[in-house]
């Protein structure tokens, strides 16, 4: 396949400087590495032909060696609400998800930060597939450049919930956020980190300063539930994620986000949303609620009636807590939140494999 990485370097997450180390290794002026660096970056050109004002030997020794994302589609999907699911890989067989997802006043786009997750969440497709790799800095730059090439709308806002958990890559997701904000122009304020809940992790964030928007899936305000939902909350515990999540929102002045995947019977009582209420008391904050796209998780997790989610709403807004609920988009094509499988021959039968594992071992062992 012509544009995929394979043995070629790929161009998408170098910055501009570096470009520009380029142009002069294969001996042109350092402004050369400027346009190119322009056409990538702010032109959205994904392959070196569309560069017409550079000159022709020198895209055709960028040609020989290099790829802009090196990214080779594998599938893609658009569902009826306008929303773009791309299935990529970048010269090996792990494949992994990318989502465009177009509103009437913003682009936004969800990457994915590793192919596969190794968290185990029991609720989510991915974690049901299990963790292959790291992605690089150019396996998630190049989702974002990717996108934009379908879109003549700029996408000004990037969410990290694909595939994987973000901060267990934390520096290459730092080193690509950079890269977007740097040289695409896009705002840390217009990207957001969803994360499962590693507090050394979020503290290390923090120290940065960056006045990125980081979100924890929380999903429940006690112990003995999140344990059995996420196995992460053995390890950090509520409380002291919640604190870590204070302490980011006070260090950035950011206000930050609990996402909260509403599964029908499991965390959506009253009770739970009283202690949720009571838990995020005190920080800026607001409560994302995420009725659960139904997965076969083996465990019968079941989506909530719209009712119930209205119910629990209200509990917290009674209480003063600013509650947001997912406007939820691409349905028929499976490009929900914790949907994003890699599902192709290969994946899928690991998945399959991995399903019926699960419905053997009861959700407590
Ligand atoms: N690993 C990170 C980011 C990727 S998951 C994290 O866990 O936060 C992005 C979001 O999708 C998380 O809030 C996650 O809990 C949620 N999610 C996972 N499976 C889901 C499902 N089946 N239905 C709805 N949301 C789900
Ligand atoms: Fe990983 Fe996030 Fe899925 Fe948990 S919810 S398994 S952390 S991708």
């Amino acid at each position: 396949m012509a544009n995929v990485a394979g043995s070629s370097k790929v161009l998408a997450g170098q910055s501009s400087q570096e470009l520009q180390g380029l142009a002069k290794q294969l001996s042109e002026p350092a402004y050369r590495g400027r346009q190119l660096a322009n056409w990538i970056y702010k032109k959205g050109a994904v392959e070196f032909g569309q560069m017409t004002d550079l000159p022709s030997n020198f895209r055709r020794s960028l040609e020989d060696t290099f790829v802009v994302t090196g990214l080779a589609t594998v599938s893609h999907q658009r569902s009826k609400d306008e929303v773009d699911k791309l299935l990529v890989h970048s010269g090996d067989d792990q494949v992994f998800e990318c989502v465009l997802l177009p509103y009437r006043d913003r682009v936004s786009c969800c990457l994915s930060s590793q192919v596969g997750c190794p968290m185990g969440c029991t609720f989510c497709a991915t974690g049901l597939g299990g963790f292959d790799r790291n992605l690089s800095v150019g396996d998630i730059v190049g989702q974002y450049l990717l996108l934009q090439s379908l879109t003549s709308r700029r996408i000004g806002h990037v969410v990290f919930m694909g595939m994987g958990e973000p901060l267990l890559n934390l520096g290459t997701v730092v080193a690509a956020m950079r890269v977007l904000h740097e040289e695409v122009g896009l705002s840390y304020r217009h990207i957001t980190v969803s994360t499962v809940g590693l507090v050394p992790q979020i503290r290390a964030l923090a120290e940065l300063e960056l006045p990125i928007h980081l979100a924890l899936s929380l999903h429940s305000p006690f112990d003995a539930i999140r344990n059995e939902l996420m196995p992460v909350n053995h390890k950090w515990p509520v409380a002291e994620v919640v604190q870590a999540m204070k302490d980011y929102a006070r260090k950035t002045g950011r206000k930050v986000t609990f996402e909260y995947l509403v599964i029908d019977g499991v965390n959506d009582t009253a009770e739970q949303a009283k202690a949720l209420s009571q838990l995020v008391r005190g920080v800026s904050c607001v409560v994302n609620l995420i009725p659960f796209n139904w997965v076969d998780t083996g465990h019968g997790f079941a989506r909530p009636d719209q009712a119930k989610v209205a119910e629990f709403r209200k509990v917290l807004e009674s209480s003063g807590v600013n509650v947001t609920q997912r406007v939820e988009r691409g349905h028929d094509i499976a490009a929900a939140c914790g949907q994003l499988a890699g599902q192709h021959a290969g994946r899928f039968a690991k998945r399959d494999r991995l399903v019926a594992l699960q419905r053997a071992i009861p959700i407590d062992q």
